[in-house]
């Protein structure tokens, strides 16, 4: 068929980040919504740098929460990836924020994000 999505095992991805199939910036294509039409929310890994977060200091995380999901992380990996907005190649998040705490204090250095493709005026109404 004429959508072939290159699968990359997990562990290469986040052992140095050496991507060998990319979107843009740094984002490694992993698997999930079949890669067809292009308009839809792409599954990928991102090195959690890469994720602005511009709400983090106005929100504080639920630290019990944080634990608990860093002991499943740790144990079953990431069930449910976190929700991204791409705006001009740059990623956002405003969501999963406790999972990306998690994926903080465990020191791993990429989480699995649902992107999604989004305008300025997108990125304005998440910021008000
Ligand atoms: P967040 O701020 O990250 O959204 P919540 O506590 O509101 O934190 O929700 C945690 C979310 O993390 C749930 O939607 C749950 O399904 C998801 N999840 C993904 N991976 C795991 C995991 N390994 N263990 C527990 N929950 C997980």
């Amino acid at each position: 068929m004429a959508n072939m999505m290159l699968r990359l095992p997990i562990s290469s991805t986040m052992r140095g980040f050496s991507v060998s199939a990319s979107s843009s910036n740094g984002a490694a294509p992993s698997s999930d919504s079949g890669g067809g039409g292009g308009a839809g929310p792409l599954i990928v890994e991102l090195p959690l740098g890469n994720i602005r977060r511009p709400l983090m200091r106005t929100r504080a995380n639920d630290q019990k929460k944080v634990k608990e999901l860093m002991d499943s992380i740790s144990e079953i990996g990431l069930q449910v990836p976190i929700d991204v907005l791409e705006v001009d190649g740059t990623y956002y998040g405003f969501s999963g924020c406790h999972r990306y705490e998690a994926h903080q204090q465990l020191g791993l250095p990429t989480i699995r994000c649902k992107v999604r493709k989004g305008t300025k005026e997108t990125l304005r109404h998440h910021l008000r």
